[in-house]
Protein backbone atom coordinates (compact mmCIF):
# COMPACT_ATOMS: atom_id res chain seq x y z
CA UNK A 1 0.00 0.00 0.00
CA UNK A 2 1.09 3.49 -0.74
CA UNK A 3 2.70 5.72 2.30
CA UNK A 4 0.72 8.42 3.48
CA UNK A 5 2.58 11.74 3.22
CA UNK A 6 1.43 14.43 5.40
CA UNK A 7 2.27 17.66 3.66
CA UNK A 8 2.18 20.14 6.00
CA UNK A 9 2.57 23.85 5.29
CA UNK A 10 1.23 27.27 5.54
CA UNK A 11 1.93 28.54 9.12
CA UNK A 12 2.35 31.46 11.36
CA UNK A 13 5.48 33.00 9.98
CA UNK A 14 5.99 36.00 7.35
CA UNK A 15 6.85 33.40 4.96
CA UNK A 16 3.75 32.04 4.90
CA UNK A 17 3.09 32.42 0.99
CA UNK A 18 6.49 31.09 0.31
CA UNK A 19 5.56 27.77 2.05
CA UNK A 20 2.63 27.49 -0.16
CA UNK A 21 4.36 27.97 -2.89
CA UNK A 22 6.96 25.28 -1.74
CA UNK A 23 4.37 22.93 -0.85
CA UNK A 24 2.58 23.17 -4.10
CA UNK A 25 5.80 22.04 -6.06
CA UNK A 26 6.27 19.01 -3.31
CA UNK A 27 2.90 18.15 -4.16
CA UNK A 28 3.47 17.75 -7.91
CA UNK A 29 6.35 15.85 -7.69
CA UNK A 30 4.85 13.81 -5.52
CA UNK A 31 2.41 13.07 -7.73
CA UNK A 32 5.01 12.51 -10.98
CA UNK A 33 4.96 9.38 -12.25
CA UNK A 34 8.13 7.70 -10.33
CA UNK A 35 6.39 8.56 -6.93
CA UNK A 36 2.56 8.28 -7.55
CA UNK A 37 2.84 4.60 -7.11
CA UNK A 38 4.59 5.13 -3.94
CA UNK A 39 2.86 8.10 -2.26
CA UNK A 40 0.05 9.26 -1.25
CA UNK A 41 -0.53 13.02 -0.03
CA UNK A 42 -2.36 14.35 2.71
CA UNK A 43 -2.17 18.23 2.75
CA UNK A 44 -2.40 19.57 5.80
CA UNK A 45 -2.49 23.81 6.08
CA UNK A 46 -2.11 25.90 8.84
CA UNK A 47 -3.87 29.02 8.65
CA UNK A 48 -2.08 32.62 9.81
CA UNK A 49 -3.98 32.21 13.17
CA UNK A 50 -2.50 29.18 13.41
CA UNK A 51 -5.57 26.62 12.99
CA UNK A 52 -4.49 23.05 11.27
CA UNK A 53 -6.97 22.74 8.24
CA UNK A 54 -7.31 19.08 6.32
CA UNK A 55 -9.12 17.89 3.60
CA UNK A 56 -10.72 19.92 1.41
CA UNK A 57 -9.26 23.34 2.04
CA UNK A 58 -5.68 22.16 1.85
CA UNK A 59 -6.49 20.83 -1.42
CA UNK A 60 -7.78 23.85 -2.31
CA UNK A 61 -4.54 25.88 -1.45
CA UNK A 62 -2.52 23.99 -2.96
CA UNK A 63 -4.42 23.80 -6.68
CA UNK A 64 -5.67 27.52 -6.91
CA UNK A 65 -3.77 30.51 -7.13
CA UNK A 66 -3.86 31.05 -3.15
CA UNK A 67 -0.87 32.35 -1.41
CA UNK A 68 0.81 33.74 -4.75
CA UNK A 69 2.65 36.49 -3.67
CA UNK A 70 1.48 38.89 -5.33
CA UNK A 71 -1.99 38.04 -5.26
CA UNK A 72 -1.34 38.92 -1.10
CA UNK A 73 -3.02 42.22 -0.17
CA UNK A 74 -0.87 42.80 3.12
CA UNK A 75 2.96 42.52 2.71
CA UNK A 76 5.02 39.62 4.72
CA UNK A 77 6.73 42.46 6.96
CA UNK A 78 2.85 43.21 8.21
CA UNK A 79 1.93 39.45 8.69
CA UNK A 80 5.11 38.81 10.08
CA UNK A 81 4.53 41.83 12.64
CA UNK A 82 1.62 40.42 13.65
CA UNK A 83 2.46 37.42 14.47
CA UNK A 84 5.91 37.76 16.40
CA UNK A 85 4.46 41.64 17.67
CA UNK A 86 5.08 41.27 21.88
CA UNK A 87 1.48 42.36 21.99
CA UNK A 88 -0.22 40.46 19.87
CA UNK A 89 1.09 36.56 20.38
CA UNK A 90 -1.51 35.69 23.22
CA UNK A 91 -3.44 32.65 22.17
CA UNK A 92 -2.33 29.41 20.97
CA UNK A 93 -4.66 27.90 18.31
CA UNK A 94 -3.45 24.91 17.71
CA UNK A 95 -5.66 21.64 17.26
CA UNK A 96 -4.93 18.80 14.90
CA UNK A 97 -7.52 17.46 12.76
CA UNK A 98 -8.55 14.08 12.88
CA UNK A 99 -6.98 13.03 9.81
CA UNK A 100 -3.48 13.32 12.10
CA UNK A 101 -3.07 10.12 12.97
CA UNK A 102 -3.26 8.54 8.99
CA UNK A 103 -0.01 10.43 8.28
CA UNK A 104 2.86 7.80 7.51
CA UNK A 105 5.61 10.40 6.99
CA UNK A 106 5.18 14.14 7.65
CA UNK A 107 6.66 16.37 5.24
CA UNK A 108 6.91 19.56 7.11
CA UNK A 109 7.33 22.82 4.40
CA UNK A 110 6.99 25.61 6.40
CA UNK A 111 9.71 28.51 6.70
CA UNK A 112 10.32 30.92 9.86
CA UNK A 113 9.18 30.72 13.33
CA UNK A 114 6.60 27.96 14.27
CA UNK A 115 7.92 25.85 11.39
CA UNK A 116 11.77 25.71 10.66
CA UNK A 117 12.97 26.59 14.38
CA UNK A 118 12.58 23.63 16.17
CA UNK A 119 8.43 24.12 17.60
CA UNK A 120 6.82 21.56 14.83
CA UNK A 121 9.56 19.32 15.15
CA UNK A 122 9.38 18.96 18.42
CA UNK A 123 5.61 18.47 17.83
CA UNK A 124 6.40 15.66 15.22
CA UNK A 125 9.04 13.69 17.55
CA UNK A 126 6.31 13.51 19.95
CA UNK A 127 3.95 11.84 17.85
CA UNK A 128 6.71 9.13 17.25
CA UNK A 129 5.93 9.64 13.25
CA UNK A 130 8.86 10.25 10.78
CA UNK A 131 9.49 13.47 9.36
CA UNK A 132 11.49 15.03 6.89
CA UNK A 133 14.57 17.56 7.45
CA UNK A 134 15.94 18.21 10.87
CA UNK A 135 15.02 17.30 14.57
CA UNK A 136 14.90 20.14 17.28
CA UNK A 137 18.10 20.88 18.24
CA UNK A 138 19.44 21.29 14.22
CA UNK A 139 15.92 23.66 13.62
CA UNK A 140 16.37 25.28 16.43
CA UNK A 141 20.20 25.91 15.91
CA UNK A 142 19.99 26.79 12.20
CA UNK A 143 16.72 29.16 12.71
CA UNK A 144 18.83 31.60 15.73
CA UNK A 145 21.42 33.10 13.65
CA UNK A 146 23.01 33.78 17.28
CA UNK A 147 23.36 30.18 18.02
CA UNK A 148 24.08 29.41 14.38
CA UNK A 149 26.69 31.52 14.32
CA UNK A 150 28.42 30.16 17.84
CA UNK A 151 28.27 26.82 16.04
CA UNK A 152 30.14 27.87 13.23
CA UNK A 153 32.72 29.62 15.74
CA UNK A 154 32.85 26.39 17.48
CA UNK A 155 33.72 24.45 14.70
CA UNK A 156 36.28 27.06 13.06
CA UNK A 157 34.05 28.08 10.18
CA UNK A 158 35.09 31.76 9.17
CA UNK A 159 32.42 34.18 9.42
CA UNK A 160 32.12 38.33 9.52
CA UNK A 161 32.13 39.43 13.19
CA UNK A 162 28.69 40.13 14.68
CA UNK A 163 27.01 41.69 18.32
CA UNK A 164 24.42 39.48 19.53
CA UNK A 165 21.36 41.93 21.40
CA UNK A 166 17.94 41.64 23.30
CA UNK A 167 15.09 43.39 22.73
CA UNK A 168 15.01 44.18 26.45
CA UNK A 169 18.70 46.24 25.77
CA UNK A 170 17.24 48.00 22.70
CA UNK A 171 13.97 49.19 24.13
CA UNK A 172 13.78 49.29 27.87
CA UNK A 173 17.15 51.02 28.80
CA UNK A 174 17.43 54.95 27.50
CA UNK A 175 21.15 55.32 29.29
CA UNK A 176 22.48 51.83 27.72
CA UNK A 177 20.95 52.00 24.45
CA UNK A 178 23.44 54.98 22.92
CA UNK A 179 26.44 52.72 24.81
CA UNK A 180 25.39 49.72 22.67
CA UNK A 181 25.27 51.86 19.64
CA UNK A 182 28.83 53.33 20.18
CA UNK A 183 29.92 49.61 20.76
CA UNK A 184 28.70 48.77 17.40
CA UNK A 185 29.98 51.48 15.28
CA UNK A 186 33.34 50.80 17.32
CA UNK A 187 33.81 47.40 16.32
CA UNK A 188 31.56 46.82 13.32
CA UNK A 189 31.20 50.05 11.11
CA UNK A 190 29.63 50.85 8.38
CA UNK A 191 27.57 49.44 6.42
CA UNK A 192 26.28 46.67 8.81
CA UNK A 193 23.14 44.44 8.64
CA UNK A 194 20.64 44.60 11.20
CA UNK A 195 18.57 41.32 11.50
CA UNK A 196 16.03 39.88 13.83
CA UNK A 197 17.99 36.50 14.52
CA UNK A 198 14.90 34.28 13.68
CA UNK A 199 13.48 34.69 10.79
CA UNK A 200 14.06 34.59 6.81
CA UNK A 201 13.37 35.44 3.37
CA UNK A 202 15.85 39.09 4.60
CA UNK A 203 11.99 39.91 6.11
CA UNK A 204 13.17 42.53 9.24
CA UNK A 205 16.74 42.60 7.83
CA UNK A 206 18.16 46.11 7.48
CA UNK A 207 21.69 47.63 6.09
CA UNK A 208 22.27 50.61 7.49
CA UNK A 209 24.96 53.20 7.23
CA UNK A 210 24.45 55.96 10.00
CA UNK A 211 24.10 56.07 13.59
CA UNK A 212 20.23 57.34 12.76
CA UNK A 213 19.43 54.24 10.34
CA UNK A 214 20.96 52.33 12.81
CA UNK A 215 18.84 53.40 15.75
CA UNK A 216 15.74 53.12 13.39
CA UNK A 217 16.87 49.65 12.33
CA UNK A 218 17.25 48.01 15.78
CA UNK A 219 14.14 49.26 17.08
CA UNK A 220 12.37 47.68 13.95
CA UNK A 221 13.81 44.52 14.12
CA UNK A 222 13.43 44.30 17.85
CA UNK A 223 9.40 44.41 16.69
CA UNK A 224 9.88 40.86 15.24
CA UNK A 225 12.48 39.13 17.93
CA UNK A 226 13.56 38.75 21.41
CA UNK A 227 17.03 38.05 19.81
CA UNK A 228 18.84 40.61 17.29
CA UNK A 229 22.21 40.20 15.95
CA UNK A 230 24.23 43.04 14.06
CA UNK A 231 27.06 42.24 11.24
CA UNK A 232 29.71 43.47 9.96
CA UNK A 233 29.13 44.37 6.50
CA UNK A 234 31.34 42.34 3.29
CA UNK A 235 31.51 43.05 -0.26
CA UNK A 236 31.39 39.97 -1.95
CA UNK A 237 29.99 37.60 -4.13
CA UNK A 238 26.91 35.35 -3.08
CA UNK A 239 27.25 32.11 -3.10
CA UNK A 240 24.65 29.26 -1.93
CA UNK A 241 25.46 24.91 -1.32
CA UNK A 242 22.87 22.16 -0.62
CA UNK A 243 23.19 19.33 1.70
CA UNK A 244 21.38 16.72 1.12
CA UNK A 245 21.42 13.17 3.65
CA UNK A 246 21.39 12.05 7.33
CA UNK A 247 25.07 10.79 8.31
CA UNK A 248 27.28 11.24 6.16
CA UNK A 249 25.43 13.95 3.99
CA UNK A 250 26.55 15.33 0.42
CA UNK A 251 27.36 18.57 -0.98
CA UNK A 252 25.63 19.63 -4.50
CA UNK A 253 27.48 21.81 -6.97
CA UNK A 254 27.81 25.44 -5.52
CA UNK A 255 25.51 28.01 -7.26
CA UNK A 256 25.48 32.45 -7.01
CA UNK A 257 22.84 34.49 -7.29
CA UNK A 258 23.45 37.79 -9.09
CA UNK A 259 21.14 40.68 -8.64
CA UNK A 260 21.43 44.89 -8.89
CA UNK A 261 19.88 45.51 -5.77
CA UNK A 262 21.88 46.74 -2.69
CA UNK A 263 21.62 43.69 -1.19
CA UNK A 264 19.31 40.38 -1.49
CA UNK A 265 16.32 41.74 0.22
CA UNK A 266 12.66 40.01 0.09
CA UNK A 267 11.76 42.07 -3.11
CA UNK A 268 14.93 40.89 -4.26
CA UNK A 269 14.19 37.09 -3.70
CA UNK A 270 10.77 37.05 -4.59
CA UNK A 271 10.60 39.67 -7.61
CA UNK A 272 10.37 38.04 -11.08
CA UNK A 273 13.71 38.81 -12.50
CA UNK A 274 15.06 40.72 -9.63
CA UNK A 275 17.69 37.88 -9.15
CA UNK A 276 19.72 35.21 -11.22
CA UNK A 277 20.64 31.38 -10.25
CA UNK A 278 24.54 31.22 -11.87
CA UNK A 279 24.23 27.23 -11.84
CA UNK A 280 27.28 26.35 -11.12
CA UNK A 281 28.65 29.13 -10.07
CA UNK A 282 31.71 30.53 -12.30
CA UNK A 283 34.40 30.28 -9.20
CA UNK A 284 37.49 28.30 -9.25
CA UNK A 285 37.12 24.42 -8.76
CA UNK A 286 39.14 24.77 -5.38
CA UNK A 287 36.87 27.39 -4.27
CA UNK A 288 33.71 25.06 -4.75
CA UNK A 289 34.98 22.45 -3.23
CA UNK A 290 36.74 24.82 -0.12
CA UNK A 291 32.65 25.52 0.22
CA UNK A 292 31.23 22.24 -0.44
CA UNK A 293 33.66 21.08 1.88
CA UNK A 294 32.43 24.46 4.75
CA UNK A 295 28.74 23.12 3.91
CA UNK A 296 29.18 19.69 5.40
CA UNK A 297 30.94 21.02 8.29
CA UNK A 298 28.32 23.90 8.84
CA UNK A 299 25.35 21.14 8.77
CA UNK A 300 27.33 18.80 11.30
CA UNK A 301 27.99 21.81 13.50
CA UNK A 302 24.50 22.37 14.08
CA UNK A 303 23.04 19.05 14.05
CA UNK A 304 20.91 19.27 10.65
CA UNK A 305 19.48 16.36 9.15
CA UNK A 306 17.93 15.44 5.80
CA UNK A 307 18.20 18.51 4.30
CA UNK A 308 19.77 21.97 4.42
CA UNK A 309 21.03 25.24 2.08
CA UNK A 310 24.33 27.08 3.73
CA UNK A 311 24.41 30.83 2.36
CA UNK A 312 28.24 31.85 1.71
CA UNK A 313 29.91 34.97 1.10
CA UNK A 314 33.07 34.99 -1.54
CA UNK A 315 35.32 38.05 -1.32
CA UNK A 316 37.44 37.55 -4.50
CA UNK A 317 40.07 39.78 -4.45
CA UNK A 318 40.90 37.87 -1.48
CA UNK A 319 39.46 34.49 -1.77
CA UNK A 320 38.25 34.44 1.00
CA UNK A 321 34.98 32.47 1.90
CA UNK A 322 32.87 33.16 4.62
CA UNK A 323 29.68 31.06 6.08
CA UNK A 324 27.04 33.46 6.41
CA UNK A 325 23.94 30.91 7.77
CA UNK A 326 22.22 27.60 7.39
CA UNK A 327 18.67 27.56 6.19
CA UNK A 328 17.19 23.96 7.25
CA UNK A 329 13.80 24.01 5.38
CA UNK A 330 15.01 26.32 2.17
CA UNK A 331 12.70 27.54 -0.69
CA UNK A 332 11.39 24.61 -2.60
CA UNK A 333 10.14 26.02 -5.48
CA UNK A 334 10.82 24.62 -8.81
CA UNK A 335 12.99 27.56 -9.59
CA UNK A 336 14.36 27.69 -6.08
CA UNK A 337 18.01 27.37 -5.01
CA UNK A 338 17.78 24.05 -3.25
CA UNK A 339 15.93 21.90 -5.86
CA UNK A 340 17.85 23.75 -9.00
CA UNK A 341 21.62 23.15 -7.03
CA UNK A 342 20.24 19.04 -6.99
CA UNK A 343 19.10 19.18 -11.02
CA UNK A 344 22.46 20.54 -11.79
CA UNK A 345 23.91 17.62 -9.49
CA UNK A 346 22.28 14.75 -11.17
CA UNK A 347 18.95 14.21 -8.65
CA UNK A 348 15.90 16.08 -10.36
CA UNK A 349 13.45 17.33 -8.24
CA UNK A 350 10.81 14.04 -7.74
CA UNK A 351 14.23 11.65 -7.19
CA UNK A 352 14.44 14.49 -5.03
CA UNK A 353 11.44 14.56 -2.82
CA UNK A 354 11.69 10.49 -2.52
CA UNK A 355 15.15 10.50 -1.57
CA UNK A 356 13.81 12.84 1.49
CA UNK A 357 11.07 10.97 2.62
CA UNK A 358 13.43 7.80 2.67
CA UNK A 359 15.99 9.87 4.51
CA UNK A 360 13.02 10.40 7.03
CA UNK A 361 12.20 6.92 7.56
CA UNK A 362 16.05 6.06 7.94
CA UNK A 363 16.55 8.81 10.80
CA UNK A 364 13.12 7.73 12.41
CA UNK A 365 14.43 3.92 12.50
CA UNK A 366 17.73 4.41 13.75
P1 LIG B 1 17.10 33.40 3.76
O1 LIG B 1 15.93 33.80 2.92
O2 LIG B 1 18.25 32.91 2.90
O3 LIG B 1 16.79 32.54 4.91
P2 LIG B 1 17.73 35.42 5.77
O4 LIG B 1 16.48 36.17 6.00
O5 LIG B 1 18.10 34.37 6.74
O6 LIG B 1 17.70 34.80 4.30
P3 LIG B 1 20.44 36.45 5.45
O7 LIG B 1 20.81 35.37 4.49
O8 LIG B 1 21.14 36.45 6.74
O9 LIG B 1 18.86 36.52 5.66
O10 LIG B 1 20.68 37.86 4.75
C1 LIG B 1 19.93 38.25 3.63
C2 LIG B 1 20.79 38.97 2.62
O11 LIG B 1 21.31 40.19 3.20
C3 LIG B 1 22.02 38.23 2.17
O12 LIG B 1 21.71 37.30 1.15
C4 LIG B 1 22.91 39.38 1.71
O13 LIG B 1 22.50 39.90 0.46
C5 LIG B 1 22.63 40.44 2.75
N1 LIG B 1 23.55 40.32 3.89
C6 LIG B 1 23.25 39.73 5.06
N2 LIG B 1 24.28 39.82 5.93
C7 LIG B 1 25.26 40.46 5.29
C8 LIG B 1 26.59 40.86 5.65
N3 LIG B 1 27.08 40.63 6.87
N4 LIG B 1 27.33 41.50 4.70
C9 LIG B 1 26.83 41.75 3.46
N5 LIG B 1 25.60 41.40 3.06
C10 LIG B 1 24.81 40.77 3.96
MG1 LIG C 1 18.06 32.31 6.47
MG1 LIG D 1 15.33 30.93 5.46
MG1 LIG E 1 20.14 33.74 3.40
Amino acid sequence: SKLRVGLLFGGRSGEHEVSISSARAIALALSAEQNASKYEILPFYIQKDGRWLAGEVPQQVLGSGIGHLESQNSTPEEQNHLVSNPQTQTINRWQSPSQVAEVDVWFPILHGPNGEDGTIQGLLTLMQVPFVGSGVLGSAMGMDKIAMKMAFEQAGLPQVKYKALTRAQIWSNPCVFPKLCDEIEETLGYPCFVKPANLGSSVGIAKVRSRQELEAALDNAAGYDRRIIVEAGVVAREVECAVLGNEPAQASVVGEITFDSDFYDYETKYTEGKADLVIPAAIPDAVSRQIQDMALQAFAAVDAAGLARVDFFYVEATGEILINEINTLPGFTATSMYPQLWAHSGISFPELVDRLIQLALERHSQ
